[in-house]
């Protein structure tokens, strides 16, 4: 008799969560990312306790098909990618069918969902993996997931939760992003019944970058847009006065996707070179563009981190532009009647 064997799907589920679903902030992220997936434009994220008792997220998008609900909690179960030859033209944020399934073994989650104008759709509510119902409902188009006592199957991994502040700041940190990534999108973010974010939608990039660092930071930045063979820029760069202690303020975002990249950090200091004091860095939201051949997404479940073909191209590209609008703006403060 073999001693080895494959792991029964629970069990497959519950390792594959212990990638995905590292913290509330991590549930938050793939859930909203299936709502952007699902092209709303109007999302609404509700926390309660740092998101260790309660994570809903309600969407107005496309919704999952009625015949579609069961499967959408099935292990690597996707609408996204159908074929290996997907992987390398990937333009939706999720594409490997774990989110679903990993969080549903390590918490508790109702979905209410409806493709249909007419307000028919389905009720899921799965716990621990186990599903214990799915009905008709009548509801409205779109989707409204809630995720109850994260990890309450799994108290190794609930003793590392750290403060409800902590938990929280990794959950508004990631919604900042996502919001820079798609001002397209009107975002609410609430936590503990009180309203931390809400971005207006409608496309325009400084708004939300007024709805997340305030109408005076959002006044002090720069517009740059550029474009070469490779790359599409476009985004709000802060003058040197507006600069903070962290790396934080550097937001980077690849083809609707936030990054967290240090050669695309690096290329910003480096633009504006002597303008920043010693260890400032500059307040920025970069939006980059470039065939998705050019960059591999799949290097890490959680997929902030990214590979370039192109890297330092790329860094010489970010460099001369931005080095080019910070050159350009009147950045030296002028004496009045000095001119
Ligand atoms: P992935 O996003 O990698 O495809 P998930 O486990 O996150 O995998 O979701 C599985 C599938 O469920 C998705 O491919 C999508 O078809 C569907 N889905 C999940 N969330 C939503 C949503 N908010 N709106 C519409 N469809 C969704
Ligand atoms: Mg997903």
């Amino acid at each position: 008799m073999g001693i080895i064997h494959v792991l029964d799907e629970h069990v497959a589920n519950l390792i594959a969560a212990g990638e995905v679903v590292e913290r509330p902030a991590s549930v938050v992220k793939e859930l909203v990312e299936n709502a952007i997936d699902a092209d709303a434009d109007q999302v609404r994220i509700q926390i309660e306790e740092g998101g260790l008792t309660l994570i809903r997220v309600t969407d107005n998008g496309r919704g999952i098909a009625p015949e579609d609900v069961p499967t959408a909690f099935q292990r690597h179960a996707t609408s996204k990618v159908r074929d290996s030859r997907d992987l390398h033209q990937i333009r939706t944020l999720g594409f490997r069918g774990e989110a679903l399934p990993s969080i549903a073994s390590v918490a508790r989650v109702e979905l209410i969902t409806s493709t249909d104008k007419s307000g028919l759709g389905k009720i899921c509510v799965i716990e621990g993996g186990e599903v214990k119902k799915i009905e008709d409902i009548r509801t409205t188009k779109g989707t409204d997931i809630t995720v109850r006592d994260l990890f309450y199957n799994t108290p190794a991994r609930l003793k590392y939760m750290k403060t409800i502040q902590t938990e929280f700041g990794h959950i508004s940190d990631y919604i900042y992003r996502l919001a820079f990534a798609h001002p397209n999108i009107a975002f609410t973010l609430v936590h503990n019944d009180k309203l931390v974010l809400r971005t207006p939608g409608g496309g325009d990039l400084l708004q939300t970058i007024a709805a997340v660092y305030g109408t005076a930071a959002a006044r002090s930045m720069l517009r740059v847009q550029a474009e070469d063979a490779d790359f599409t820029l476009f985004g709000w760069i802060g003058k040197p006065e507006l600069t903070r202690a962290n790396r934080y303020g550097m937001t980077t975002i690849v083809n609707g996707r936030y990054v967290r990249s240090y050669a695309l950090q690096t290329a910003i200091v480096q633009a504006y070179h002597t303008l920043l004091p010693i260890n400032r860095y500059p307040l920025v939201v970069l939006q980059l563009t470039m065939d998705p051949s050019l960059v591999d997404v799949n290097v890490h479940p959680a997929k902030l981190e990214v590979r370039f073909s192109k890297e330092r191209e790329l860094m010489k590209f970010i460099e001369t532009e931005l080095g080019r609008v910070l050159r350009g703006a009147d950045l030296i403060p002028r004496l009045r009647g000095h001119q």
